[in-house]
């Protein structure tokens, strides 16, 4: 069995936290990650909660097709994702993979970017943001955006 009493998470610099893991911890994260980790989770499962299970199963399904484990590092992309009506705004390497793990209803938009251009967009859209950092309401403004980025130019 791996005993790890270190935070094994993974910063951007690539270097990790190794911050001390509580002793029942079923994970092998620190408080302050597993805090992060919290906050997210609930944000998402409220967000989840809104839609009905058996369309969740048929968007996870959805993706699958799209999902090839093996093509695997992506230049990072900011994406715009439809899960139980609202939009996420959120970065990822694994654009379906991410999208069959959030059980999204649409992929709006991508647009290419790393983790500055999603703080951007989190700081651009500040005033529709329902919950977390990450869940926007589906709003005109945001749809226009997302119209933008679809458009040729
Ligand atoms: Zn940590």
């Amino acid at each position: 069995m791996l005993e790890r009493s270190r935070c094994t998470h993974v910063r951007r610099n690539y270097q990790e936290c190794l911050l001390p893991v509580p002793e029942d911890s079923p994970v092998t994260i620190c408080m302050k990650h597993m805090r992060e980790a919290y906050t997210w989770f609930s944000d998402y499962l409220d967000v989840l909660y809104e839609q009905r299970s058996e369309h969740l199963e048929e968007h996870r399904e959805y993706w699958r097709h799209y999902y090839n484990p093996r093509r695997r590092d992506t230049d990072p992309v900011v994406y715009y994702a439809l899960v139980g009506g609202l939009i996420k705004i959120g970065v990822t390497r694994y654009l379906y993979g991410r999208m069959r793990g959030l059980m999204a209803e649409d992929l709006l938009a991508t647009e290419p970017g790393d983790e500055e251009v999603e703080k951007a967009r989190h700081h651009q859209f500040r005033h529709v943001r329902v919950k977390g950092r990450e869940w926007y309401e589906d709003c005109p403004e945001l749809r226009a955006h997302i119209a933008y980025l679809n458009s040729d130019d």
